[in-house]
């Protein structure tokens, strides 16, 4: 009977674990956020498709605000929370957004929005609602110009020169006072590591920018290409 019990015990404990990590990967549990920019005309030189532009924007922009965890980054994702209205983006910030927050691939900025919010925004809508996601999202963007960062280090594009990863990263650290990340894409035809996004760090409100040390980067590649 005793053995019975704790058996039993056993299943309905590891039963309530099972729920809880079933819970935490789709719920809103998360421990920062990361502000993800791309370079645009990387998305383009690595995408099957052409980009709808021909000449891609020469300037860093929003590719989301993702509410991570330490222990996974890339989690939590497609939260319940709210699905996207477009008319939170009201005709001011929806503006703002063109600028700061294109689709670099297709053009259809509306429809880029709403896949981070449903993919990512919602899963931290406790914290800041559409409304403030959007407008915190662009707030993010306006407090660091990250191509005027690395152009004034004489980082520009260039076809065949290339940098450490400590090369890029230094000056942006400079200039916010903390760590950023780097992500970078290969380049199918030439084998090289493109720049792709440069990613800052915030707390758990959006408020504070912290180091991005504790986040998984990318193997950091010896030589990266800026193109
Ligand atoms: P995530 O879905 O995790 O936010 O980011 C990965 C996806 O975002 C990829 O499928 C990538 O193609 C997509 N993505 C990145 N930049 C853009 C963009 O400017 N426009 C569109 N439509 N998708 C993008």
């Amino acid at each position: 009977m005793g053995m019975l019990k704790s058996s039993l015990a056993f299943l309905v404990l590891a039963f309530a674990f099972f729920l809880c990590f079933i819970m935490s990967a789709g719920d809103g549990s998360y421990d920062y956020f990361q502000f993800v920019q791309q370079w645009p005309p990387t998305n383009c030189r690595v995408r099957k498709r052409p980009c709808s532009k021909p000449r891609p924007l020469q300037n860093f922009t929003i590719h989301g605000l993702w509410p991570s965890n330490y222990s996974n980054p890339t989690m939590p994702s497609k939260c319940t929370g709210s699905q996207f209205k477009k008319e939170n983006v009201y005709p001011q910030l929806r503006s703002k957004l063109k600028i700061s927050w294109p689709d670099v691939e297709s053009g259809n900025d509306t429809r880029f929005w709403e896949s981070e919010w449903n993919k990512h925004g919602r899963c931290s809508e406790q914290t800041l609602n559409q409304v403030k996601y959007f407008q915190r999202s662009h707030a993010m963007w306006r407090s660091h110009n990250v191509t005027e960062i690395l152009r004034n280090a004489s980082i520009v594009p260039h076809p065949t020169q290339t940098w450490t990863y400590s090369d890029i990263v230094s000056p942006i650290k400079a200039a916010t006072k903390r760590t950023p990340l780097l992500r970078c894409k290969r380049d199918p035809t030439t084998n090289t590591e493109l720049l792709h996004e440069v990613v800052f760090c915030y707390d758990y409100k959006a408020k504070i920018q912290i180091d991005c040390n504790r986040t998984a980067g990318y193997p950091n590649p010896q030589a990266i290409s800026f193109q």
